[in-house]
């Protein structure tokens, strides 16, 4: 029989389905969340009170860690574990492939006697040594020397889940060079933390709590039955839908978002919140997404640090938990032409517990002084280092989603809405005025403008928006981990506040008061990076002319944005604030570009196989039923018609030219790993473009019997 076999068994299971109700809440929500968690609240019980105390020194106020104290950490954490049912310890660390890795080690250890004991030393809590020559290091280390260790983060809690007690590690060579991205993350908060300290000391404040950067990941995904997952090879392989036409009635009613939670996903969510819950991740809203199947995730934002390593987790909750409901989750920025892609927003803004926010405009005009100059900071980083931001979240994937006129343009811009915007419009021209009193007004001075807390409208379009407290980051790719993203918006900004500590710094010191010395500074900015506010549609082409007039780049593709790595100011950049060294920076590069070749290699691969083996064989099928249709009605002395079978004739015969010049380009290799990436997003791509546009053609045309891959229609719709 035919491949649509599967395809129709699979309706027919998917339209039988029931939601799956999840653990019954055994608990109160309260005491549910962190139950699984070594949090403070943990510790404190089961650590001795001094052990305690330096813990949440070295967590709260960045004091290097007391190995001393490790044996004794160690040994509660076992014994908290184990309670848990816990055999097991893992070192889990985010090597640079962007997903997370780990190595189990048993608890117990023989005793020499024929039994076994329950150990866990301190050794083992803080060092581990896995083997990692197959993470990818960009060069860094060489097979001879391909020791890598892991390194206990104190600041991110362990959890268990399962039977495994996870503690979040950092992952570095035998040199301490960073084969990871938490290491960068947490060099990049230090950076952040001290030079925005010395500007809150500039404004009096003595003794300022430990600066910190705080994230809050909006999570898109789309749900499919697993069903259809498991037979579409696309999927299954890439991750996203490499053939497929749209179905007749795609997103443009409009009627999904908001909408009311179909049966099956809101049990699949709240179970994953229930398991989000457990490992003390604070998630918040859920609701439909724009595109059918499209849902959203959202926690309370966290330390920029414990933000990304429960990213990471919640990624890997939501796919876990999909398939106990039989669906998949699928993270890929573009699943299916035509039909919205998924991002991540990331919330983006810094401060300590006695300062607080120090995005918030606050009540008061001293704040706003202040608030002004932290804002300042960001958009002069996201200005002079806009491209770099673009480069973070370059990926094969990312390029499908960014411009696509759902996602914002790749060309990086501020969004600050109306009443901010003139504020900063007022700055140029030396003051700010009162849209009160009218007045001109020197910052600090008790009648400057109250500042809007929530910046009015939205603007979808923008892909770096102030909303009201915080800047959002909405153009990360939704597979992607937002350590990246986290890492370089940290050092830009520190970069930023380094440059304006040290203007104000001299001023004060020439004598000028810090009101002068302020006005004076946030004037020079205002006017040197109006350039990067634009409050328009980010879809539109006016904007892209305008954009190329203003010197903002537009990257299009990773393989444009990647380079940007190597630019000897971005160099320069990460290795004056420690974050990253020429040479950790190179491996990312290389690491990138190559993750590029991979997914791209891999797409064509089955866009090749598929074709060949599914689609063109369907189409064969088909042609022959025709023929033999038309030779019996000729047969017969009816008056018959040829043209279909001449269209699917003609389709066939493209398909397989398509799918020969798509081997052909394939077949090239570049003469370097750029070159390579070039060839690929110039001819191979485009190939692979080309034979979907028959293989579409034909799903258009041929009897639906035929057709062996579950359709957008199918995927999309049926739940
Ligand atoms: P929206 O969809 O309207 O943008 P959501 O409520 O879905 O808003 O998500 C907003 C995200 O921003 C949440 O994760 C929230 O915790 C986070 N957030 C709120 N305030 C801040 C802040 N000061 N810094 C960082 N993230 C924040
Ligand atoms: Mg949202």
């Amino acid at each position: 029989m035919t491949g649509s076999n599967v395809r129709k068994q699979a309706i027919s299971e998917v339209a039988g389905r029931k939601a799956i109700s999840g653990p019954a809440l055994d608990q109160s929500p309260d005491s549910l969340f962190g139950c699984n968690v070594f949090n403070s609240a943990a510790m404190k019980k089961h650590l001795p009170k001094e052990v305690f105390r330096s813990v949440k020194r070295t967590i709260d106020k960045g004091e290097p860690l007391n190995p001393m104290v490790a044996d004794t950490v160690a040994a509660a954490m076992k014994d908290w574990a184990t309670v848990l049912g816990a055999t097991h310890f893992a070192h889990i660390f985010s090597p640079l492939t962007g997903g997370m890795a780990e190595k189990h080690d048993a608890f117990l250890s023989p005793d020499g006697e024929g039994g076994a004991l329950g150990e866990f030393s301190g050794k083992a809590l803080i060092q581990g040594e896995p083997d990692a020559s197959s993470f990818p290091n960009g060069g860094i280390r060489q097979t001879a020397e391909a020791r890598g260790y892991t390194a206990w983060d104190v600041t991110s809690p362990a959890y268990v889940v399962d039977s495994t007690l996870y503690i979040p590690t950092a992952f570095v060579s035998w040199t301490g060079e960073a084969l990871d991205k938490k290491t960068p993350l947490l060099r990049s908060m230090q950076a952040l933390n001290r030079h925005t300290q010395r500007v809150l000391k500039l404004f009096g404040h003595e003794n300022p709590a430990q600066v910190v950067a705080y994230a809050g990941p909006e999570q898109e995904y789309f749900l499919v039955d697993r069903l259809f997952f498991l037979a579409r090879p696309d999927l299954l392989n890439a991750g996203r839908t490499l053939f497929g036409t749209n179905p007749p009635r795609g997103q443009e009613f409009e009627d999904h978002y908001f909408g009311a939670i179909p049966e099956r996903v809101l049990a699949y969510m709240v179970e994953v919140e229930h398991e989000l819950f457990k490992l003390g991740i604070p998630v918040k809203t859920r609701h439909n997404e724009v595109a059918p199947g499209q849902f959203e995730i959202a926690p309370v934002f966290e330390s920029a640090n414990i933000a990304s390593d429960h990213q990471q987790l919640t990624m890997f909750t939501m796919r876990r938990v999909a398939v106990r409901h039989g669906f998949e989750c699928l993270l890929h920025e573009k699943p299916f032409a035509g039909v919205n892609g998924s991002g991540k927003h990331v919330n983006f803004s810094f401060g300590n517990s006695t300062q607080g926010n120090l995005l918030d405009p606050g009540d008061t005009p001293h704040e706003n002084a202040q608030f002004l100059v932290f804002c300042s900071a960001v958009i002069r980083a996201v200005h002079k280092y806009g491209a770099v931001l673009r480069a973070t979240i370059a990926t094969a994937s990312n390029d499908h989603r960014l411009g696509a006129n759902e996602a914002p343009p790749a060309i990086i811009s501020v969004y600050l809405g109306d009443q901010l915007s003139d504020v900063f419009d007022q700055l140029k021209a030396g003051a700010a005025k009162s849209s009160r009193t009218k007045g001109t007004l020197e910052i600090g001075v008790d009648t400057l403008p109250k500042l809007p807390r929530d910046a009015g409208d939205r603007n979808r379009t923008s892909p770096f928006a102030f909303t009201g407290n915080r800047f959002e980051f909405r153009a990360v790719g939704g597979g992607q981990s937002i350590a990246g993203p986290l890492i370089a918006l940290n050092t830009i900004v520190a970069e930023s506040l380094d440059f304006m500590a040290t203007k104000l710094e001299a001023a004060l010191g020439s004598g000028k008061t810090l009101n002068a010395a302020i006005q004076g500074l946030l004037t020079e900015l205002a006017n040197q990076h109006a350039a990067v506010i634009f409050n328009g549609n980010g879809y539109s082409a006016e904007w892209h002319a305008e954009a190329e007039k203003r010197g903002l780049p537009n990257l299009r593709t990773t393989v444009d944005a990647l380079p940007v790595l190597n630019d000897p100011e971005v160099i320069k950049l990460f290795d004056k604030y420690n974050v990253l060294t020429p040479r950790e920076l190179h491996s990312r590069y290389e690491i990138y570009l190559e993750q590029y070749v991979k997914t791209v290699n891999v797409e064509a691969k089955l866009v090749e196989k598929l074709g060949k083996t599914q689609i063109l064989p369907a189409a064969l099928r088909y042609q022959r039923e025709l023929s033999d249709g038309i030779i019996a009605a000729k047969a017969a002395g009816l008056s018959t018609s040829t043209s279909l079978a001449m269209e699917v004739t003609g389709l066939i015969t493209k398909l397989e030219q398509s799918l020969s010049a798509l081997a052909e380009a394939a077949g090239h290799s570049g003469a370097s790993l750029l070159e390579e990436c070039k060839h690929l997003r110039d001819k191979v791509l485009p190939a692979m473009l080309i034979v979907r546009g028959n293989a579409d053609a034909l799903e258009g045309v041929l009897a639906d019997d035929c057709w062996p891959l579950p359709t957008y229609q199918e995927m999309l719709f049926i739940r």
